[in-house]
């Protein structure tokens, strides 16, 4: 598997040398509309852009839209760029590796976002990620999103992973608490996640491990006491490491009920995905359950055990309320109702808008009416 260049926790001096490197003379810069100036980013890397043309692009909504990603495509190519540079969140990050890749096809862009044509491997420009929230781990993984109306679509290809990875403690210091408990838990799900995955391997398990453990250690107080900045570093490090265990293993169930709750009821990724990681402890330790690890019963509950362990509990019942408990003491809201969703009124536009097939990747499988039960009071 390809991996960027990665440069975590070494400050942002280390982009002068790369545009150097490139000979760069205009940067096609990926922003968020505020965060690139409330993470104080601008302020950072305003004086290593001297001499150098930058074209500015953050006409995006959060969880972008194809219409969004068509607009950026006809403005980068306006810009005659030599590199793309992307400074935000996961988001932003998905906007510009959409934009780097497929500005460069020859195929009908619905087609390739739809899946009915593949992704050519064509030469696209140098691109870096620099994060702001520590959480996505999308500065690492070769995957992007792009939604049609309420529909999630991912585009894969070894050419989306970014060249270079920069991710800096200086970059997300600033992050509100609620962006930090949200972003926070998003790189926790990704670990557990990954950890449990059919597609996980020895690598991509040693990476979400280590993740659980930084996590579980610097998380809370990183979310309440954002001036220590070695809480903060260590986020950052984990939030990567948990990128680089997903960009082999993908995601799992927490996250594909996720994107619905997202995009219909507005519930931010990381809470949205943190909202049914709990029951599926519970539910991926079930031995009635048919499995999708073609690994094996003993095997799929031996790592659910591990993982149990690794957050110090004894049984998926309490690993449940365990994750229960993180996302309070972080101040995650975690009833449903709370949030705008009730879950017997709008089950079925929930039960609508998932592709269980995308399901597969998770150790057992999940049929309607184990998703009705997830969401049950
Ligand atoms: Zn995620």
């Amino acid at each position: 598997m390809n991996k960027p260049q990665v440069f975590i926790n070494q400050g942002v001096s280390c982009l002068k040398d790369i545009l150097a490197t490139h000979q760069t003379k205009k940067i096609f810069l990926v922003t968020g509309k505020t965060s690139y100036d409330q993470s104080g980013a601008e302020k950072l890397l305003q004086p290593l852009f001297k001499e150098i043309d930058v074209e500015r692009f953050s006409d995006f909504q959060s969880n972008p839209q194809l219409t969004d990603i068509l607009a950026g495509i006809v403005r980068f190519k306006q810009s005659h760029a030599d590199i793309v540079i992307v400074v935000g969140g996961g988001s932003s990050i998905d906007v510009a590796k959409s934009i780097n890749i497929l500005a460069h096809q020859t195929s009908t862009i619905n087609d390739i976002v739809k899946g009915k044509v593949q992704i050519e491997a064509k030469k696209r420009l140098p691109l870096i990620a620099m994060p702001t929230t520590a959480g996505t781990g999308s500065e690492t993984t070769h995957f992007s999103v792009i939604y049609i109306d309420h529909v999630k679509y991912s585009l894969a290809h070894p050419y989306i992973l970014p060249d270079y990875a920069i991710a800096d403690v200086c970059l997300v210091k600033n992050m509100p608490k609620y962006l930090s408990a949200s972003t926070g838990f998003d790189a926790l799900a990704q670990a557990i996640e990954s950890y449990w995955a059919v597609g996980s391997t020895e690598e991509s398990k040693q990476y979400a491990k280590q993740a659980i453990e930084i996590i579980l250690n610097n998380f809370v107080d990183s979310v309440h006491n954002p001036t220590n900045i070695t809480n903060r570093r260590n986020m950052v490090y984990a939030a990567h490491l948990a990128g680089q265990a997903i960009n082999i293993s993908k995601t799992t169930a927490p996250h594909a009920l996720s994107y619905i709750l997202t995009t219909h009821w507005g519930i931010p990724h990381g809470h949205a995905v943190a909202l049914t990681l709990g029951k599926f402890f519970i539910i991926n330790a079930n031995q009635n359950f048919k499995l999708n690890d073609k690994r094996g019963s003993k095997y799929v509950q031996k790592t659910l055990q591990e993982l149990i362990s690794m957050l110090g509990c004894n049984t998926p019942k309490r690993a449940c309320s365990f994750i229960e408990k993180v996302m309070l003491e972080v101040g995650l809201e975690v009833d449903f109702l709370k949030l705008g969703f009730n879950p017997e009124r709008d089950i079925h536009i929930l039960l609508n808008n998932i592709n269980l097939e995308r399901i597969s990747n998770n150790p057992v499988y999940i049929d309607i009416e184990t998703i009705k039960n997830v969401f049950k009071y």
